[in-house]
């Protein structure tokens, strides 16, 4: 029999446990009673391990739930929206008590979130907002639109186009990440508020002509997408011009533009490199900072975001209501989710030492 199906059950337990799941964790711990019978369990579902974040996502959250004396099942969709629907099947079939899910489409899971609150199980929208649905309880992520101004201002901020340094015109291409994932529309929407005026002014200039979300979506981040877009920009729009500014929403794709840009011979004295932004503070980016290619990225501490969901989690499962910090911003077509948005930070050569480092986000040694 499954545990927490009820308010009432729930209470029994809560109460005997002194209010806190955490304590009945830690009584299991002791041993009186068997981990089977006592820890309530968390279904994780995330979206992909091609990329550093999302694993580092899943090991803080199976850590920060741990901690707090859960059971965890951890499952990877590997980019593919029907294996994660099926993961998360699987899961509510096995009785979890709550779900937290980074999705991979965004718009996928109204019938597995139907499920899954028939059968009373509360659902955390982890990192990216679940759509379609009214069966999500809480969203725990970073303040998107935050991250995109925080590209775009760099780039602006570089170029001297704020202080008015220099006049330009700059040339820029665009990038934006994944159509099916919520936070995609928010970092370009971000990023495009701050460029707009200079795309306006004609201080900034797309030579593609590419400026519409759905011209420059990457689909699934993917890496390799993103260089071959790139390639094909620097063929059709670059032949006798230089590009000065890439913005990138994601260190993967950043990564993919960057070598289609050292094919084309840029990262020279006389072809020197454009900016190019990021998101993650992934290894491979911070050692492409250092090196002087990618420009810049955006830090979004992961360990903060599982400690946030883990405390959703235990205070949805206590019957209480979690912090927020946004009940109006992100309505996912059937309701607002209430959101606690934490913020992210902009890092280049000159921050990352102690803003990665010195916090322990990433070991000294993996930069070498
Ligand atoms: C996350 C980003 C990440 C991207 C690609 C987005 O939903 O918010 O941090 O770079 O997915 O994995």
């Amino acid at each position: 029999m499954k545990k927490f199906r009820s308010l009432s059950a729930l209470l029994a337990v809560t109460t005997g446990c002194a209010l806190l799941l955490s304590a009945c964790g830690r009584s299991a711990e002791g041993g009186s009673e068997s981990k089977d019978e006592k820890d309530p369990t968390v279904g994780i579902a995330m979206p992909t391990k091609s990329s550093e974040r999302w694993i580092a996502d899943g090991r803080n959250m199976t850590a920060s739930l741990e901690k707090a004396g859960f059971s965890t099942i951890l499952s990877y969709g590997e980019d593919d929206p029907d294996q994660q629907v099926a993961q998360i099947e699987n899961m509510i079939t096995q009785g979890v008590d709550a779900l937290v899910v980074a999705a991979i489409n965004g718009e996928a899971l109204s019938n597995v979130l139907r499920q899954a609150a028939d059968a009373r199980i509360p659902v955390i929208s982890y990192d990216r907002l679940i759509l379609g649905s009214p069966h999500v309880d809480y969203y725990a992520s970073f303040d998107n639109e935050k991250v995109g101004e925080l590209q775009a201002a760099y780039i602006v901020e570089k170029l001297g186009l704020r202080t008015g340094a220099k006049k330009g015109p700059f040339n820029i291409e665009l990038f934006a990440g994944s159509n099916d994932d919520n936070n995609t529309r928010y970092f370009f929407d971000g990023a495009m508020k701050v460029l707009k005026p200079y795309l306006d002014s004609g201080r900034l200039v797309v030579r593609s002509g590419q400026t519409r979300l759905n011209q420059v979506t990457t689909l699934r981040w993917d890496g390799g997408t993103a260089q071959k877009r790139m390639d094909d920009l620097l063929t059709s729009a670059y032949a006798t011009a230089r590009v000065d500014a890439v913005l990138s929403p994601y260190d993967g794709i950043s990564i993919g533009v960057l070598s289609a840009l050292r094919s084309d011979d840029y990262g020279s004295a006389a072809k020197p490199l454009p900016i190019v932004t990021g998101q993650d503070a992934e290894v491979a980016s911070v050692k492409s900072i250092i090196a002087g290619r990618q420009t810049q990225t955006v830090y979004k501490d992961t360990r903060a975001l599982a400690r946030v969901a883990a405390g959703m989690v235990s205070a949805v499962l206590a019957g209480e209501r979690p912090e927020t910090n946004d009940d109006t911003t992100y309505h996912n077509g059937e309701k607002v989710v209430p959101a606690l948005l934490l913020d992210p930070v902009s890092v280049d050569k000159s921050n990352y030492r102690k803003v990665l480092v010195d916090s322990g986000y990433i070991d000294a040694e993996a930069l070498r």
